[in-house]
């Protein structure tokens, strides 16, 4: 694997709107849960965000599955 500065790849993956496997943009958001206000500290979370580039749809899936 290269490490050049891109905050986003690509890389095949199956797209459910598509029902196959397709060139997905792929990139990592941390979203902030502001549901709680007092709690800021554990409702920040990674999510992966994968973007089909056949059909445009967006998928974000939370990383910590604790
Ligand atoms: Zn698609």
């Amino acid at each position: 694997m290269t490490s050049e500065r891109h905050t986003s790849q690509t890389q095949i993956e199956r797209c459910e709107n598509c029902k196959c496997e397709t060139t997905h943009t792929v990139s990592v958001e941390i979203r902030t849960e502001s549901m709680k206000q007092e709690n800021t500290e554990f409702s920040r979370e990674p999510y992966r965000i994968t973007t089909c580039q056949k059909c445009g749809e967006t998928t974000s899936q939370r990383m910590n599955n604790a």
